[in-house]
């Protein structure tokens, strides 16, 4: 194989009670990239389109983690890399990530298999590191994996993959203001009450078994994060009214997305997933703030080949 071409999803981490542990990716919404072996050794970004970032292969995610694999595959041939970003960087959509995974998952393509989901998630955490500072799993594991994850454990990594009920649809609004991640990370609790923990992980074992049996019910009433969303949600405007405005057209639950400003909501069936777009319209309409509003499946497999 010469070449390939791959999307790669956008991705919900921080999943309200599964901060910092639980993520999911969308089917509808995500980068497309191209890669192309070259006979020089080395990689190269010949065009991005549809998003201001470096061409610097050490500087742009998707040529960090492409340039680990080849180095730890010890190969003879190098990369061209073309991008097209369709979700715009500091979304809280994981637009890093999908670049990071697209990489690993395509090489890894070109490479005839080598290595596994495990693998190419730690190699994607590493372009994390370059976008953020942390090796955070959360996107890149959802973004390889595809439909929810949860990240288990960091030492050593542990990523389960957990069931999507198939009537599950997700809305999702981005209002196109800018979180610093200083202060998105600022606002994030050194310590919490023992009584806050035990509402949240009982929370999260809420949304897991209702996930695992298709009980929307216990989705919907397990989508609550009493640990950051009460800080968090003071940096985006408007929160509290999308979010109620939300549950009010039928969502099962609501929150914020990676560390924001983008909000999702999860829905049983595409028609109350549109009608919630079409309320959250209606919330931010009058604020002034450009924003753009998604109504997704789940993606079932992740990064795949086009
Ligand atoms: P979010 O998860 O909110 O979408 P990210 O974690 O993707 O935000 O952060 C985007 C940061 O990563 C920006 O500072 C951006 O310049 C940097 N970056 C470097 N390479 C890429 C890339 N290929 N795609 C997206 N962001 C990149």
């Amino acid at each position: 194989m010469e070449s390939i071409k791959i999307f790669a999803p956008a991705t919900v981490a921080n999943l309200s009670c599964g901060y910092d542990a639980m993520g999911l990716a969308l089917e509808a919404l995500g980068d497309e990239m191209l890669f192309t072996k070259t006979n020089t050794k080395g990689v190269r970004i010949s065009k991005i389109y549809g998003a201001d970032l470096p061409y610097e292969a050490d500087k742009n995610v998707a040529g960090v983690v492409a340039k680990l694999l080849l180095d730890d595959a010890k190969v003879d041939f190098g990369l061209d890399i073309e991008i097209w970003k369709n979700f715009k960087p500091g979304s809280g959509l994981g637009s890093s990530a999908a670049s990071g995974a697209g990489a690993a998952f395509a090489v890894n393509q070109l490479l005839g298999s080598k290595y596994s989901k495990l693998e190419l998630t730690k190699f994607a955490m590493q372009g994390e590191v370059a976008a953020c500072g942390s090796a955070i799993a959360d996107n890149v594991a959802a973004c390889i994996y595809g439909g929810f994850v949860l990240v288990r454990s960091y030492d050593p990594l542990d990523i389960v993959s957990i069931p999507t009920p198939s009537d599950l649809a997700v809305t999702i609004i981005h209002p196109q203001i800018e979180i610093k991640t200083e202060d998105a990370r600022k606002v994030v609790p050194d310590s919490i009450p023992i009584k806050t923990a035990v509402s949240q992980w009982a929370n999260v074992g809420g949304l897991i078994s209702g996930l695992y049996s298709s009980n929307y019910d216990l989705i919907g009433a397990s989508i609550q994060d009493f640990v950051v969303e009460p800080q968090r949600k003071l940096l985006i405007p408007k929160f509290d009214d999308v979010k109620k405005a939300a549950l009010e057209s039928g969502a099962l639950g609501a929150g914020i997305s990676g560390s924001g400003p983008s909000i999702f909501a999860l829905s049983k069936g595409d028609a109350t997933a549109k009608q919630v777009a079409e309320t959250m319209d209606l919330v931010y309409a009058s604020t002034g703030i450009d924003y753009n509003i998604y109504v997704s499946h789940i993606s079932k497999n992740g990064t795949r080949v086009l």
